[in-house]
């Protein structure tokens, strides 16, 4: 998978990006991530990519030229299955928008900043537009990195015992069952006796129950998908 991501921040995704799984994944060559600072792309002298918004009021816009000239030039290199922009009002990010997203080879994500970005853009390039929550951050970086990260870790070989993904919350329509590690009595937390007696059948009974019980408990709603 190919990653190429548009920003005016390249810096921000240095440390998430230096750890842990998806330090590993690029490591590995099993995605690679690309950052364009959109400020190499303007022409103007002072680097400028925002511009006043017309009909006035607070805040400034990212302008059409940057990013236009950044998303030709990569598209001339190849082909995109996807140019994504992270905005609040987007598609809402959740599992199954991870996982389907985990299948490109490869897409481009535009990080907004300041009041957004210029319409035009959104109407002529952008295919697909994701919120990480309804919530406003103040710019498309962090989004970014929470998109990338619940997507590397689903394609295959990046996390090394290949059910790991696959048991976690939200994969199958539940959240995971609770987890222990040693010791087993700790000032007397006890972990659930099932869980000590090497009984895989129980074991896998009392996890799906439990994942019953959570999920009813905490999200309902996703019992009636
Ligand atoms: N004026 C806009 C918010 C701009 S915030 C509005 O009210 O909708 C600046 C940038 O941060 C946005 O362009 C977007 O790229 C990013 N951003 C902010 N909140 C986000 C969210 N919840 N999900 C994804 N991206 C977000």
């Amino acid at each position: 998978m190919r990653i190429d991501i548009i920003t005016i921040f390249p810096e921000i995704f240095e440390s998430p990006f230096g750890y842990s799984i998806i330090k590993r994944a690029i490591d590995k060559g099993i995605v690679a991530v690309q950052l364009h600072n959109l400020r190499d792309y303007s022409q103007n002298k002072h680097r400028n990519v925002d511009d006043y918004p017309f009909g006035g009021g607070a805040g400034m816009v990212m302008m059409i030229d940057p990013i236009a000239r950044c998303i030709e030039k990569l598209k001339s290199e190849r082909d995109y299955d996807e140019v994504i922009y992270t905005s609040p009002d987007g598609e809402m990010l959740n599992q199954s928008v991870s996982n389907q997203i985990s299948t490109l080879n490869n897409f481009i994500i535009l990080c907004g900043h300041y009041k957004g970005i210029d319409e035009r853009i959104r109407e002529h390039f952008i295919t697909r537009e994701i919120s990480i929550g309804n919530y406003v951050l103040s710019g498309g970086e962090l989004a970014a990195v929470v998109l990338c990260d619940s997507i590397i870790r689903l394609i295959p070989g990046v996390i090394g015992d290949e059910t790991s993904a696959l048991s976690d919350s939200f994969q199958d329509g539940l959240l995971a069952p609770p987890v222990y590690t040693r010791p087993s009595d700790y000032h007397g937390w006890r972990v659930p006796d099932v869980l000590l007696s090497g009984n895989d059948a129980e074991i896998q009974k009392w996890r799906l129950e439990q994942s019953i019980k959570r999920t009813t408990e905490r999200r309902p709603e996703m019992l009636n998908d």
